[in-house]
């Protein structure tokens, strides 16, 4: 074992996170970019998978694979099974009172979309308002003015600090009776910051506000428990957390389910068609309309069941040790500075160099095999609040070490040296 193993000991159980163990698991990190050994730290834009996920999508079209639910033959409930299987891991894993209240979207956007428009557009009123936050993800916003623009309703962002952590003080003066839904990020995809999502979903519901949360970049680095927090909604995408691309998650409270109408028709969403008129099927069904991915599904709950072998405190202790190394080896370059200094942050650091574009950062960074991404990140607003264009973001998952913290410090130094 590594000497860099975190061991966490949880009552009943032993877990132990050996980091190197874990690299081994994903075949893609074993080879060279531009000649030098890869160093992967763009999780943030996606997150590599494991072979227990290739093989299980692979084994499931070799041998299990049918179109799911309306086929009375033995293959098709196979396929059917692991499709299902999926949605209960996935209820299991966000701690849902009920396997209803987990619908299947093509990723976040979608899911958060799903919300704009059955949830919310059916109930918005000119001069409404919907919060959301200055650090939020694109995603998190247009589905929002979209729905808003119908109705001469206004998405209003509750503003940050300069650390990059939410001003809460400004949350509690902002909401009111014109608020009709706010929609949070839980970790910010730039900053890293990691929201008191619990306190928000308090101070909202105090104000009879339900709140959406945008999970995308929390499930795989911090312990997510919906009934804890007590979101009304909360959505991911599988390709965060080391499942498929192509499949994401909408938790919803089944109160809220159950009052909403299908947002997109087809074939499985209804109970009874005619030309005359169509009555609905139930919930999670009357929100998936057409084929599934129903490989991506079981890929999916393959990736939580490899996920969920790791300890989460474990895994999440060993993230925030390297992005605290990686804070410390960074700031120690002259002219290098970090996006906010929120206490608690995952996932992602972001800088920007001065006398550099982030974009020649990002393309030099590729030259040393180091894979980070450059731009707005989907986040132009935030951007925006530190007098950005775009920022230069490492983001780390569950597989990368300190040779991957050193790789980024050694090569930044000699960029900043060199051209700086
Ligand atoms: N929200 C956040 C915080 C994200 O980081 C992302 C992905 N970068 C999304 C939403 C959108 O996810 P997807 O592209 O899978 O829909």
């Amino acid at each position: 074992m590594s000497d860099m193993a975190t061991e966490v000991r949880a009552p009943g159980d032993a877990l132990t996170f050996d980091p190197d163990a874990v690299r081994a698991a994903f075949p893609i990190l074993d080879q060279e970019m531009n000649g030098r050994p890869m160093v992967f730290l763009d999780s943030g834009a996606s997150t590599q998978k494991p072979e227990a996920v290739i093989a299980a999508e692979a084994e499931f079209y070799r041998h299990d694979y049918a179109n799911i639910h309306r086929g009375v033959y033995d293959l098709s409930q196979r396929a059917s099974d692991a499709f299902d299987g999926g949605r209960r891991k996935v209820q299991a894993f966000l701690g849902a009172a009920d396997w209803r209240e987990i619908v299947f979207t093509r990723n976040t956007t979608e899911a958060i979309n799903l919300v704009a428009w059955s949830f919310l557009e059916p109930r918005l009123q000119p001069s409404d308002e919907i919060l959301v936050t200055t650090m939020e993800h694109h995603s998190n916003i247009v589905p929002w003015q979209l729905v808003a623009m119908r109705h001469g309703a206004k998405v209003v962002a509750v503003p940050i600090t300069d650390a990059g952590e939410l001003n809460l003080a400004a949350l509690r003066e902002m909401i009111g009776p014109r608020t009709k839904m706010l929609a949070c990020t839980w970790v910010s995809n730039v900053l890293g910051t990691v929201n008191p999502v619990a306190e928000i979903v308090g101070i909202a519901h105090a104000a009879g506000v339900p709140v959406l949360l945008d999970a995308a970049q929390a499930v795989q680095h911090v312990a997510v428990d919906v009934q804890e927090v007590g979101a009304d909604f909360l959505a991911f995408s599988a390709h965060k957390i080391y499942g498929p691309s192509g499949v994401g998650v909408l938790y919803g409270k089944r109160e809220h389910l159950e009052a909403m109408p299908p947002w997109q028709g087809g074939g499985g969403i209804v109970d009874r068609v005619t030309f005359e008129g169509t009555t609905y099927g139930e919930i999670p069904f009357r929100f998936e309309a057409g084929t599934p991915d129903i490989a991506g599904v079981h890929g999916l709950g393959t990736a939580l069941d490899w996920f969920g072998q790791f300890d989460i405190r474990a895994v999440e202790a060993h993230e925030i040790r390297l992005m605290a190394e990686a804070q410390r080896a960074l700031q120690q370059i002259p002219g290098l500075h970090a996006l906010g200094d929120p206490r608690h942050r995952t996932g992602a650091l972001s800088f920007w160099v001065d006398g550099l574009h982030h974009q020649d950062v990002g393309a030099m960074l590729d030259l040393d095999g180091i894979a980070i991404r450059t731009g707005h990140h989907c986040a132009q607003p935030l951007h925006r609040r530190f007098g950005l264009e775009g920022s230069a973001r490492a983001s780390f998952g569950i597989y990368n070490n300190e040779a991957d913290v050193a790789a980024l410090a050694d090569s930044l130094r000699y960029i900043v040296r060199k051209y700086g």
